[in-house]
């Protein structure tokens, strides 16, 4: 059973409920690049059918082989550590490319300048 409408989910979410499913494996993998990361994240927000839905291939992923050591295992603590790790290395690498964009104007305008200057002192 679904939390929302398909076509109002359509138009609310970017992610759909299928790619959320789809895409678990490679989130709890850390294998998600950071745009769909964080589109995941987004869509993680805001239905609740797909947290339930990570929370049980969180379960089987990480709680399965701790409990088998015999490991305690907080599910919701470890998932939402893991979930909070997540958001916090999406807007470091956020703002590293943000912070690389600003470096590489600089850049082109200190060649730029070096340029002008070059061509007008020749
Ligand atoms: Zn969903």
């Amino acid at each position: 059973m679904r939390f929302c409408g398909l076509s109002f989910c359509a138009i609310l979410f970017s992610m759909d409920h299928k790619t959320f499913e789809k895409l678990i494996p490679d989130f709890l993998r850390d294998r998600l690049d950071n745009r769909t990361e964080r589109e995941f994240l987004d869509h993680y927000d805001h239905c609740r059918s797909c947290r339930e839905e990570l929370s049980i291939q969180f379960l089987v992923y990480a709680g399965l082989p701790k409990l088998e050591t015999g490991e305690t295992f907080h599910l919701q603590n470890e998932l939402s550590g893991r979930i909070e790790l997540a958001r916090e290395t999406n807007l470091r690498r956020r703002r590293l490319g943000s912070a690389a964009v600003v470096l590489e104007i600089l850049t082109l305008t200190a060649v730029g300048t070096c340029l002008i200057l070059w061509m007008a002192y020749r």
